[in-house]
């Protein structure tokens, strides 16, 4: 579910950048250009998933990241058991934050198209979010997940391996008419 939602969120966001791009020759940017990249650091236990498409500045984080966190929806979503889960996320459309069914903190660096600073949303999910300027030099949204230690349940470490994320990727993206990118290590 969590990676479904955020590669649709890229996509999204690349759609935004790319119709744009049509009209806007200061994009500069060609349809063949857009991609998303995603990439699992077993050792800083992150999975990143980044997009160049469209961006959000400090308010559109605030507004499309920030309000659920700091409302008592999410803190209720929590209390939930799984299966229920899942089903409040398909009925509230609240996508991103599947995310922290498997991170114990997310942080969003994010560039605006045409902004000139670059901003960090980051959060570990009940007690809010912070916001602050960073560096980032290109237009785009860097996703990155700080994943969940492994479970008796639930195995998180299998959200850092390449070969698991590919499967998954191919069974519940497929619709995504982006290039989705990650290296992978491949044995003679
Ligand atoms: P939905 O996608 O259903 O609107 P989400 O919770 O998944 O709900 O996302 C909320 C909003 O955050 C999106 O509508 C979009 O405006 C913004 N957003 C999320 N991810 C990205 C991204 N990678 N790039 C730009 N905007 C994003």
């Amino acid at each position: 579910i969590f990676l479904r939602e955020i590669l649709s969120n890229a996509s999204d966001a690349i759609d935004k950048l790319c119709y744009r791009s049509l009209t806007d020759e200061q994009v500069g940017m060609k349809r063949e250009d857009f991609a998303i990249t995603i990439r699992p650091d077993q050792e800083a236990r992150t999975l990143t998933v980044s997009d160049n498409g469209i961006g959000m500045n400090d308010t559109d984080l605030e507004q499309n990241l920030g309000v659920i966190a700091s409302s008592g929806t999410f803190q209720f979503r929590q209390e939930l058991d799984k299966d229920a889960e899942s089903d409040v996320i398909g009925q509230f459309g609240v996508g991103f934050y599947s995310a922290f069914m498997v991170a114990d903190k997310v942080t969003v660096i994010s560039k605006a198209y045409g902004a000139d600073t670059a901003y960090k949303w980051e959060s570990e999910g009940v007690d809010g979010y912070t916001i602050e300027p960073c560096e980032k030099d290109t237009v785009g949204t860097d996703v990155i997940m700080s994943i969940k230690p492994d479970s008796e349940e639930e195995k998180y470490d299998e959200y850092l391996e390449a070969y698991k994320l590919s499967s998954l990727i191919k069974k519940y993206s497929d619709y995504i008419r982006y290039p989705i990118r990650m290296e992978m290590e491949h044995s003679k």
